[in-house]
């Protein structure tokens, strides 16, 4: 055969194959619109992690049962585990979890952006701002609990709130809406930290969310301590709050990563109070909303939630009679449990957020998906 005929018989092959890879994937895949995005390999330019405190795969299902909406979980085409244990306990606590995701190490229960020896550990707010990436940060509690704090403070124990918010003053963090305005202005050194935060370039805002947003960073301190419940009127904080960030962020050229916690879900399993729960996980719930229809309409953005570890042993189980048509949901306990937890990616890079792997990987997959820009 002369060359010619054969790379005919070449060609038709390969466009054979091609057209049939792509009959599969409209056939298989009704997630098209991500996929597509996703072989093109392409890398975020902006990420946008979601942490549900304390919530497991039954306080996730509760958004099928107990909410009105459709789901935004079910939004998300990649679905994987993550395993939660720290580096002192089977079962860990917020702080290690959190640590975890902001710098990819594993250390003891209480601990706070340091490793097992209580040295400082790089954070990712820090690996990627030098690069001009903006960082934000919202949560439902103080600003300086567990969960944000070991994003940008170094201490040995979670309870140093007022050494954390002196960390937050100096950070890197563009960004900021929470509670926890007292560990600024009433702390046991009697120093107040809001003039800090104004000499080093924040617009402050303690009473309401700033209207027109300068390009300026931003501090939104709107409680003493933690914000209050969905219960007890907290509104549309959360999804209002991260909608804020991601429009000041996004004005910048060089992308952006936000974290929005729904600190409170943890609570509720706490106090084992299926309703406290319930509302904080619908709250969550509008708030993936706001995130997934920016990142679908920006289409340079990724989009994960996953959770620091489950809290409550939280069941939607029958009710007492065993009544399978009556879900009677029941907690095991009142602290967190060893079960892994659901993580949900959509957007540029969703693909590597399948499988079983260790908290500490979803720092490694962003850190990675930043860095290959
Ligand atoms: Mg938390
Ligand atoms: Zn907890």
């Amino acid at each position: 055969m002369s060359s010619y005929p054969k790379t005919i018989f070449l060609l038709f092959i390969v466009s054979l194959i091609l057209v049939s890879c792509n009959c599969n994937k409209e056939k298989d895949n009704s997630f098209a619109e991500v996929e597509l995005e996703t072989i093109q390999n392409r890398k975020p330019k902006n990420i946008i992690l979601l942490i549900g405190d304390g919530m497991g795969l039954s306080q996730v299902s509760a958004s099928q049962f107990y909410n009105d909406k459709p789901s935004n979980f079910e939004r998300f085409p990649v679905i994987g585990l993550s395993k939660t244990s720290s580096s002192s306990d089977v079962i860990t606590d917020s702080a290690a979890g959190a640590t975890a995701f902001a710098s990819g190490i594993k250390t003891y229960n209480g601990a706070i952006g340091v490793t097992s020896d209580t040295l400082a550990v790089g954070t990712i707010v820090e690996q990627i701002s030098v690069n001009g990436i903006r960082t934000g940060l919202v949560s439902t509690s103080s600003i300086t609990h567990a969960t944000p704090a070991s994003f940008y403070a170094h201490v040995k124990s979670r309870r140093m709130h007022d050494e954390i918010a002196g960390f937050l003053v100096d950070s890197e963090i563009d960004f900021f809406a929470g509670g926890g305005l007292k560990y600024f202005n009433e702390r046991k050194d009697e120093k107040d930290l809001t003039l800090g935060l104004v000499e080093n370039g924040f617009v402050l805002s303690t009473e309401n969310f700033p209207k027109i947003l300068s390009d300026k960073k931003q501090a939104i301190l709107l409680s003493k301590d933690a914000m209050p419940k969905m219960q007890e009127g907290r509104g549309d904080f959360l999804p209002n709050a991260t909608q804020l960030a991601l429009e000041y962020l996004s004005k910048n050229e060089e992308g952006f990563f936000l974290m929005v916690e729904g600190s409170q879900i943890d609570w509720g399993g706490h106090d084992m109070d299926a309703d406290y729960l319930i509302s904080e996980l619908i709250d969550f719930d509008n708030t993936l909303g706001v995130a997934l229809d920016f990142a679908k309409q920006n289409g340079e953005t990724l989009v994960i939630v996953t959770a620091d570890h489950e809290t409550g042993g939280f069941t939607l189980a029958s009710d007492e009679r065993g009544d399978y048509n009556n879900i009677k949901p029941v907690f095991s306990t009142d602290g967190h449990s060893a079960t892994m937890v659901p993580v949900f990616a959509y957007g540029l890079g969703s693909e590597f957020f399948s499988g079983i792997y260790e908290n500490t990987a979803i720092y490694h997959k962003m850190l990675s998906l930043f860095q290959d820009n």
